[in-house]
């Protein structure tokens, strides 16, 4: 049955019990299975989710190679003279191994030649015409990288998992590997609604406000690595809502609507996704701000409705939309961060919800800090900027006294 109180009878609202953060994240990853795998180039792989093993495929450095602009010689005391006898640089290896009392002249990457187990850094010797002077003691393997000292042959280098940063990158182009499996990225298909919406930069008539919260939903899905298409709008009327919704279940793996999810006579969001088949998990979560989240899925498509206050929209993005794209992409989470602060402040607690401030983080005597960044309603979007986390202050009755511990939990940008 679904949670949302509408199953009342001879007019006594019983309020559903409202589920916590946790219940809910729990059922939005319940319902959430990763999308499939594709291959792309490593040119194209930046930020992606890997979702196969990368193995090296050769050793690397592949050969014995000179840690340094010098000469390729034999161990030995100080005060030899070598005559050189070639050159091995980088990509150039030596044709011919070395002799005895000879030197190659060897550049920073270049193949150690046959015969040679030592470099001497050019530093280090005198220059007599076609001959040297060692100045310093040799030993055995100086300045030598040895073959498969990064990376031995077979041995497993990234993990499925991992987004691809320019280490993970690296690390795979030096492991002989050309193309990467990685998750396919989600297409999100961001919704506003509500008749007093006006795009960026128009101008406001009576009653109109600017459509904050679709380009903050694209930036946030995108940042997470989801593909989006241009968002929409959708007024307060019930058809064309209906409409605008069937649409966006044909092409999106995550459709994300804000507004309308409420109980006013102008939330048509839930009515709509009812009749476009579209199954209840989850209605209203014991969270300020975000109580009126709503979740729900038809197939593998995952809706969300998000309220339309913007810092619910992001808040509520934060705990639930960010941890399903993250799944979709079998992204190793940190969620929940696992990471906890100390209120600076005093903050009045909601007696029947968790709160998740916008905070400011600073370390004071090794100990974190948690400052609420400024007045916390869910429309005043300035609460966002600079915030670096959000602290969850659990339900009670009066103040949660400065120097309590808040757990935290990330605010993606
Ligand atoms: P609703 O959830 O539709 O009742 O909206 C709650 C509040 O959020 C109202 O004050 C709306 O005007 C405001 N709101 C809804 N959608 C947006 C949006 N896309 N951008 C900024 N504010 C919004
Ligand atoms: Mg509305």
């Amino acid at each position: 049955m679904p949670r949302d109180g509408s199953g009342v009878s001879d007019n006594v609202a019983v309020p559903a019990p409202l589920i916590t953060i946790a219940e809910a994240r729990e059922l939005v990853l319940q319902a959430t299975a990763p999308l499939g795998v594709e291959m792309v180039a490593i040119a194209d792989a930046r930020d992606r989710v890997l979702a196969a093993d990368v193995a090296a495929v050769g050793d690397v450095p592949p050969f014995p190679c000179s840690a340094m602009d010098g000469y390729a010689l034999a161990p030995g005391e100080a005060d030899r003279t070598l005559a050189v006898a070639g050159e091995s640089r980088a990509g150039a290896p030596s044709t011919r191994p070395l002799g005895e009392g000879e030197a190659i002249r060897i550049s920073t990457g270049g193949a150690i030649p046959a015969g040679a187990t030592a470099v001497i850094p050019q530093e280090n010797v005198e220059v007599e015409g076609e001959s040297i002077v060692t100045r310093s003691v040799v030993h055995e393997g100086d300045h030598i990288r040895d073959k498969g000292e990064d990376m031995r042959a077979g041995t497993t280098v990234l993990r499925a998992g991992r987004v691809l940063g320019a280490a993970e990158l690296g690390a795979a182009v030096a492991a002989g590997v050309g193309a990467l499996t990685v998750a396919r990225r989600p297409t999100v298909q961001v919704l506003s609604t509500g008749d007093e919406l006006r795009a960026p930069g128009e101008p406001l008539g009576p009653g109109e406000i600017h459509n904050s919260n679709g380009p903050m939903l694209v930036a946030l899905a995108a940042h997470q690595g989801a593909v989006t298409v241009p968002p929409g709008r959708l007024p307060d009327d019930r058809a064309a809502t209906e409409q605008g919704l069937a649409k966006a279940l044909q092409n999106a793996d995550v459709v994300i609507v804000s507004g309308g999810v409420s109980v006013g006579p102008h939330d048509h969001v839930k009515p709509a996704l009812a009749d476009l088949g579209v199954e209840e998990v989850f209605w209203r979560v014991a969270l300020q701000p975000g109580k009126p989240t709503w979740f729900g899925r038809r197939g593998s498509t995952l809706v969300f409705g998000l309220p339309g206050n913007p810092v619910s929209a992001v808040v509520t993005f934060s705990l639930f939309v960010r941890p399903a794209l993250a799944a979709l992409q079998g992204r190793a989470e940190e969620h929940p961060l696992d990471l906890e602060a100390v209120l600076a402040t005093p903050v009045r607690r909601n007696p029947d919800r968790e709160q998740a401030l916008r905070v400011r983080l600073e370390r004071r005597n090794g100990q974190l800090m948690a400052t609420p960044n400024g007045p916390q309603g869910s429309h005043i979007v300035t609460s966002l900027l600079g915030a670096d986390a959000l602290a969850l202050v659990p339900a009670g009755q009066g103040e949660l006294e400065a120097g309590a511990t808040v757990m935290l939990e990330s605010l993606p940008r």
